[in-house]
Formats: C-alpha cells, sequence, structure tokens
C-alpha cells in the first residue's frame, strides 16, 4: 500500500522532499468499514493550498499525514451491510495511496452513466461539473445576452462552466494560455472568443471584445488577469470568485484589485465552494447528462498513470501543461 505522505510545507511548486512516498500494510478493516481501492485520484488546485499552514476551509494535511485527495475507486473487502465486494465508490476523504480504509458512513455509491467513461464520474459529473454548474446557474445567475468572461478557460472547470453559459444563451469569451487552448475554446467548444493570456494583454483585448463592458466575471485564477476583467465590470455586474489558482503557490501577496469599484458600480462578489453544492448533484447531473450525450458540451481529461508521479502530475496544474480534467489513475478499472 503506497502512501504519499506530506514531509514539509512546500515554498512555491513542491519540490522533492517536500512528500514522499512510502510503503505501508494494507490495514485491516473493522464493523461498518470497507477497504477501497483506488482506481483514479483527482488532482486538483485546491490540493496545494492544503499543504499550506494557513486558515482554509479544510485543516492543512498535517506533516506526517498522507495527502488529502478525491479519488475513486472499487470495494476489495466490505464488513458494511451496505457496500459490498465491487462496488464502485467515492470516500468522502479519500487519500494519495493504492487503498483506503473507509467507514462506510464516508462512502457515496458511484453510478456509472451510460455510455461515458468512467472518468465522467470524476469529472464532468462530479465536482468539476458541479463547480461549473452551479458557479454557472445559482452563484452568477447567468441570463441570455450577458457578456461572462472566464479566466483558465481551458482547464476542466472553465471549459465546462463556459460551455454551460452558453447554453443559457450568455456571449461567453475565454483567457486560456497559448494558442492551442484558445483554439479549442472557439473552434471546438463554441466559445465567442479567446484571449491568450501568455501572448496578449488581457486588458486591451477585452476592450476590443467587450466594448460596453462585462456582465459576469467567472473568476478561476486571480492576480493581474482577475483585475484586468473586475476593472471593465459593469454596473451591476456580477462575479463568482471561485478560484484563484495564479497564487497557490505564491509566496508573497497577489495583486488585489480596487474595492472601491464595488461600491461605484454595485458589483456582486461572491465566493463559493463546492462542497455546498454536494447535496443538490442530481440536478446537474439530470441536465448536463443530456448535453454530455448529444454532445452539446464536451469534455477532455488528461490521464497520468502511476501514483508514483502524482507530484510531478499535480504540478501540471500550475504550468498549464494538461489537457483538460488532470486525474491519475493508481490502479486498473
Ligand atoms: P484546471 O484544469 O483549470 O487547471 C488549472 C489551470 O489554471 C491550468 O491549466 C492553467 O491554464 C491555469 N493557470 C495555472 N496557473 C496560472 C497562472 N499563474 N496564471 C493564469 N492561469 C494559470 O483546474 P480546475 O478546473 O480543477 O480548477 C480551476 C479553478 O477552479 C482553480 O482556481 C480551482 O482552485 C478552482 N476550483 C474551485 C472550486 C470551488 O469549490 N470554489 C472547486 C474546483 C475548482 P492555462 O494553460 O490556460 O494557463
Amino acid at each position: 500500500n503506497r502512501q504519499w505522505v506530506l514531509r514539509q510545507r512546500p515554498k512555491g511548486l513542491i519540490q522533492p522532499g517536500d512528500l514522499e512516498l512510502v510503503e505501508g500494510r494494507i490495514p485491516d478493516i473493522r464493523e461498518s468499514e470497507v477497504l477501497v481501492r483506488t482506481i483514479y485520484l483527482s488532482l486538483d488546485p485546491t490540493n496545494r493550498t492544503w499543504m499550506n499552514d494557513s486558515e482554509g476551509y479544510l485543516p492543512p494535511v498535517g506533516l506526517g499525514e498522507v495527502m488529502r485527495g478525491l479519488t475513486l475507486g472499487i470495494v476489495e473487502h466490505s464488513r458494511s451491510d451496505r457496500f459490498k465486494v465491487g462496488d464502485l465508490v467515492m470516500p468522502a476523504s479519500g487519500g494519495w495511496a493504492d487503498y483506503a480504509v473507509v467507514p462506510e458512513a464516508g462512502l457515496r455509491p458511484v453510478h456509472r452513466a451510460p455510455g461515458l467513461p468512467l472518468t465522467a464520474n470524476i469529472s464532468v459529473l462530479g465536482m468539476t461539473g458541479l463547480t461549473a454548474y452551479f458557479g454557472v446557474t445559482d452563484v452568477l445567475k447567468a441570463k441570455a445576452g450577458e457578456t461572462l468572461v472566464i479566466s483558465a478557460a481551458a482547464g476542466a472547470v472553465g471549459s465546462i462552466a463556459g460551455q454551460i453559459a452558453k447554453q443559457r444563451g450568455c456571449r461567453v469569451i475565454g483567457i486560456a494560455g497559448g494558442p492551442a487552448k484558445c483554439a479549442w475554446l472557439t473552434d471546438e467548444l463554441g466559445f465567442d472568443a479567446a484571449i491568450d493570456y501568455k501572448n496578449e494583454d488581457v486588458g486591451e483585448a477585452l476592450d476590443r471584445l467587450a466594448p460596453d463592458g462585462v456582465d459576469l466575471n467567472f473568476e478561476n485564477v486571480g492576480g493581474n488577469i482577475m483585475i484586468a476583467v473586475f476593472n471593465r465590470l459593469k454596473v451591476h455586474g456580477r462575479m463568482a470568485v471561485c478560484g484563484l489558482v495564479s497564487s497557490y503557490n505564491a509566496t508573497k501577496a497577489p495583486p488585489s484589485p480596487n474595492f472601491a469599484r464595488i461600491i461605484t458600480h454595485r458589483l456582486n462578489v461572491q465566493g463559493f465552494l463546492v462542497l455546498d453544492y454536494a447535496p443538490l448533484a442530481r440536478e446537474m447531473v439530470a441536465e448536463m447528462g443530456p448535453w454530455l450525450s448529444e454532445g452539446k458540451v464536451k469534455w477532455k481529461v488528461h490521464v497520468d498513470d502511476g501514483l508514483e508521479g502524482a507530484v510531478d502530475s499535480l504540478n501540471r496544474l500550475f504550468t498549464g501543461d494538461h489537457d483538460g480534467k488532470l486525474l491519475v489513475r493508481v490502479s486498473e478499472e
């Protein structure tokens, strides 16, 4: 049973020695517990924030503890009446390990979506889809005709959120790094425009593409990209602060927008956490499922093989060197 253990708190990108891959025995299970073999480990930008000793929405991972992570696995031993060997499950609190012992109360059953690979359950029909769906429909309350700007637009959440906004009738402008990602947004996903922040000035591009200003901002990045969008929000503009990925490895405070605009433009700025929407997953699947099968919403996963490479894989999220929702295949389905 290989496990990634946090040894020291990273400064910047994770370096060798910050985490260690250790070998342990497969633990025994007690009454009402199951042994879950990890199939997929979801790597998410927020994993990096859990390594810091700072106040967050979850306690930091402790030094010497197994790194926390969302997983999808299969029951290999069971002393539960509710889960049997062979059931696909998602532990509420998974980890970067081959196996996990989980109490039955901490397990959600996984139902394969007809016609879709299992990776859908841990991406577009899982937390990623939930974040995108409720970020657009509930936090932003996006309406037809509104102009929505989304950052990290070619990423897992961003690409889905932008397509949902299109389904709602918005004009969608995505911000992403590099010509290939931008071309995917406009040519394949139907975004109205894309801004390559690595090769263009975001503010100038927004002035050209949205000369009357921006109604909605689905913010995934923070820093100067966010400031450029924020400074173009219209009166009564709305902003969903989903993530600030540009600052997760930062060693000093990122630049901030001038909050005076919130007053002068009567902006509605709201942060949100997908965890609060978990009970509404069925509502998302009910609308997203048909969009996926009809090809109205497209999605990609980037699967790296092997738990041993998880640290290098996680760093991809901060260089952009991945193509779709980032997963590690820990074992075969
Ligand atoms: P992505 O698949 O979008 O991967 C992260 C992307 O961020 C990279 O591909 C890269 O894209 C971009 N990026 C990384 N560093 C920078 C930088 N310095 N400047 C600009 N862009 C950068 O990850 P997710 O879809 O999983 O997450 C997207 C955002 O959503 C994150 O901020 C995450 O924390 C947040 N999130 C929030 C949730 C919530 O409950 N509030 C739930 C899930 C995610 P590129 O190549 O274009 O630079």
